[in-house]
């Protein structure tokens, strides 16, 4: 019987050729999650919450399938491939302008990097072999274990095999994440119960979530979160990306940035008071205690928001807040 040689196989939804290249497979990632890009922009009416929900569900479910495969593998300028969809989506999702800074996008949304996603997926699924908590054949994968890990010289529990000095080889799954287990830091890999070890791993790898960020209507979230990334269509903001030949603002002051439209551009005179009145019973202490700095971080970031307690106090601020940004109608313009 005659059998035809392939070198390229799709099994199980990956594409596995016979160089190894994870490129296939990649290509293919990329073009179905634009195409779902573009569903997602359709939608970007909707609010940030359900856009999030949407991006992770629909598009971040089709990068993170099988990532632990085709994932450590990947080298920088295929990472970016995937970053730049994560990048689109997130814009998408916060309503952030045209060269908002990427990590900064990251923090608002509390999304993980394409890097940690995949270091954090594959550590995951590594731990499960190293806890049986998988089939036993596939532990017979694992490197060579240290005899005595506690010893402080060697400090590893695994050993490298002895074929690591092939790239591609130390690349893959079982060596790059044994790597990475031995170089956590011990905190994050500890915990009496697995349970208890996977939450430690993924406050590590991912970063916190702030869901005060996702409050209010569309259009004031979007314009606030654009002040908060420092990109919006105030004259100094478009000026740092050459949108605006000039950071005057159309009061005649040198600098438009957000602090002169909070507080001192006279074009917005009854709003800010209307905002000030109505901040006095939100905040902890009286309004006169903060520096005009405070407050205005207060307006953006929210006040001490590690405390629960102050979560609807938060929100009022940020409603009043909003409302501002809504009825001084100097962002709006360009918007929805
Ligand atoms: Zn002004």
């Amino acid at each position: 019987m005659d059998i035809t040689r392939i070198n390229k196989h799709r099994h199980l939804g990956v594409i596995l050729t016979s160089d190894l290249s994870c490129d296939d497979h990649l290509s293919l990632i990329i073009k179905r999650t634009n195409l779902k890009l573009s569903n997602l922009y359709r939608n970007k009416y909707l609010s940030r919450r359900t856009l999030d929900t949407i991006y992770k569900m629909n598009i971040r479910s089709c990068i993170d399938y099988c990532c632990q495969v085709w994932g450590p593998s990947l080298n920088e300028t295929q990472i970016s491939k995937i970053d730049k969809v994560q990048y689109r989506a997130a814009k998408i999702v916060s309503g952030a302008m045209y060269r908002t800074s990427s990590s900064a996008l990251r923090n608002e949304l509390g999304w993980e990097s394409t890097k940690d996603r995949i270091n954090y997926l594959s550590i995951i699924h590594f731990n499960k072999i190293q806890s049986n908590r998988t089939r036993p054949l596939i532990r017979t994968c694992l490197p060579p274990r240290n005899e005595n890990p506690l010893d402080l010289r060697v400090n590893r529990m695994y050993k490298p095999f002895p074929e690591e000095k092939n790239r591609v080889f130390s690349n893959s799954f079982f060596p790059k994440m044994a790597k990475l287990w031995d170089d956590l830091p011990h905190e994050c890999k500890g915990g009496s119960t697995n349970e208890e070890v996977e939450e430690n791993l993924a406050n590590h790898f991912k970063p916190l979530k702030n869901k005060l960020y996702s409050y209010g209507s569309k259009l004031g979230n979007k314009l606030q979160t654009q002040l908060r990334l420092g990109r919006s269509q105030l004259n100094s903001h478009l000026y740092d990306v050459g949108l605006s030949l000039t950071k005057k603002c159309a009061c005649g002051s040198p600098i438009e940035d957000t602090y002169h439209m909070i507080f001192n551009c006279p074009n917005y005179a009854k709003n800010r008071t209307d905002l000030f009145d109505g901040l006095e019973n939100c905040l902890v202490k009286k309004i006169k205690f903060y520096s005009k700095n405070q407050l205005m971080k207060i307006l953006l970031f929210g006040e001490n928001t590690d405390d629960n307690e102050r979560f609807p106090f938060n929100k009022i601020i940020f409603r009043k807040f909003q409302t501002f940004l809504l009825k001084s109608k100097r962002l709006v313009y360009n918007q929805l």
